[in-house]
């Protein structure tokens, strides 16, 4: 629990944030170790989460979330991944989806698909991927075709996050093969429709309770108000959607490096090597004090990000710098601590190659660190 108020950070914030961490803390992190050892799914947790409302924390009340800040959703998850990074990772794979609806919907379509997901009775999963590459998404072969009363859907999406146990997919596909960006529209599709074969979960170096799957649509039969907006509304849908999935992003991150440098610094503290603790030794001290420095600089990036996805001014470039940033970070952070740790911080015993595994995925999904430098060189270069 965080005893102090970051800047831009309400007691209200903070507030639900103390209750997320108790949760997280009781329920979620002892199981956190057994759970990625058995590669088990971590979707076991979605009912008692959804009670705490954190299933539907990027909704508004009247679509069944609790209505919190964007900075009490940010610091929820980072309570979450200080338990356990899958369990943040599955849920960000959920908010994809409702984003998705939220911010490319109608109040029809709202009404229809985001009061239950936010209640937990039903999962969402978000597919924008596909096999010949994720760096690119306006290149889809995934294509929409319109044929009467419905739009039938062909092709394939690959490592498509809560894909299995969802009740939906938001799904991206060509409805003009030849119009790059703007010939991708987004469908709401139901999981259950005639067509859709998920593949077993691919198997992960981390975050292994979350798993991620091969989707395939043949001649799936889609009814025309599944269509988000309007036909080639759908990149535009999804940018925005992961301008706000970066800064979750970001939060694992941040979760996991808090988790990492906590067990650094009572590991230090209670190792003793030649009758001395390792905390007196000035080489360890500067790690702890590296980690510490880029974790606070990776919070000042991403609450900036924060205040500016509230007050509703772009952040693209702010939410790629806090995404890329606090990624590259933890990464250092869950090495340090590792080295710190010695031989114990190898073994499976210990959390610390666990931090390490899950972190590594962070620089890759949701736009690979090189996809970030990209936007932001754009936006700088104007
Ligand atoms: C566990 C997991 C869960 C995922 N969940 C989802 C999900 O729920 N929904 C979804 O749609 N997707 C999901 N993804 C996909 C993820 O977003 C992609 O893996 C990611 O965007 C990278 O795409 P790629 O793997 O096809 O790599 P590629 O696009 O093939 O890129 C390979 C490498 O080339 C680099 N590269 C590519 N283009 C450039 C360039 N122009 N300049 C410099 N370097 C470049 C990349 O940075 C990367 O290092 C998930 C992936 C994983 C592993």
């Amino acid at each position: 629990m965080t005893n102090f108020l970051r800047l831009g950070v309400t007691e209200e914030d903070q507030a639900l944030a103390d209750a997320v961490a108790k949760f997280a803390q009781a329920e979620i992190a002892p199981r956190a170790q057994e759970l990625d050892e058995q590669e088990a799914s971590v979707t076991c947790h979605v009912p008692k989460l959804a009670e705490l409302g954190v299933m539907g924390l990027n909704l508004p009340e009247e679509l069944g979330g609790p209505g919190v800040t964007p900075t009490a959703m940010l610091l929820a998850l980072v309570e979450i991944s200080k338990a356990c990074a899958a369990t943040s990772s599955m849920i960000g794979a959920h908010f994809l989806g409702t984003d998705a609806i939220l911010l490319g919907g109608n109040a029809e379509q709202h009404k229809t698909w985001l009061p239950r997901a936010a209640s937990g009775e039903w999962l969402a999963g978000f597919a924008l991927t596909e096999p010949r590459g994720g760096s690119h998404p306006a290149d889809l072969r995934t294509c929409a075709v319109r044929e009467g009363d419905h739009y039938r859907i062909d092709g394939v999406k690959h490592f498509i996050s809560n894909a299995a146990e969802a009740k939906f997919l938001v799904v991206f596909a060509k409805t003009d093969m030849a119009a790059g960006p703007r010939g991708v529209s987004a469908f709401i599709v139901d999981r259950a429709t005639q067509g859709i074969s998920v593949s077993r979960p691919e198997k992960l170096m981390g975050i292994r309770g979350a798993h991620a799957f091969e989707v395939s649509f043949e001649g799936v039969k889609v009814p025309l108000d599944c269509l988000l907006g309007t036909e080639g509304s759908g990149f535009k849908t999804a940018m925005k959607v992961l301008d706000n999935s970066r800064l979750d992003v970001a939060a694992t991150s941040l979760g996991i490096a808090e988790a990492a440098l906590a067990a650094a610094v009572q590991w230090a503290r209670d190792r003793q090597i030649a009758g001395e603790a390792l905390a007196t030794k000035q080489g360890i001290q500067w790690m702890l004090a590296d980690m510490k420095l880029r974790i606070e600089a990776a919070w000042g990036l991403t609450l900036q990000a924060t205040a500016l996805r509230t007050a509703g001014q772009p952040f693209t470039q702010q939410s790629a710098m806090a995404k890329l940033y606090a990624s590259e970070m933890v990464a250092f952070v869950t090495d340090t601590a590792l080295q710190i740790h010695g031989g114990y911080g190898y073994t499976r015993e210990m959390p610390l190659e666990r931090y390490a595994r899950d972190a590594r995925i962070l620089r890759i999904y949701e736009g690979s660190s090189e996809i970030q430098r990209t936007i932001i060189a754009r936006s700088v270069l104007g």
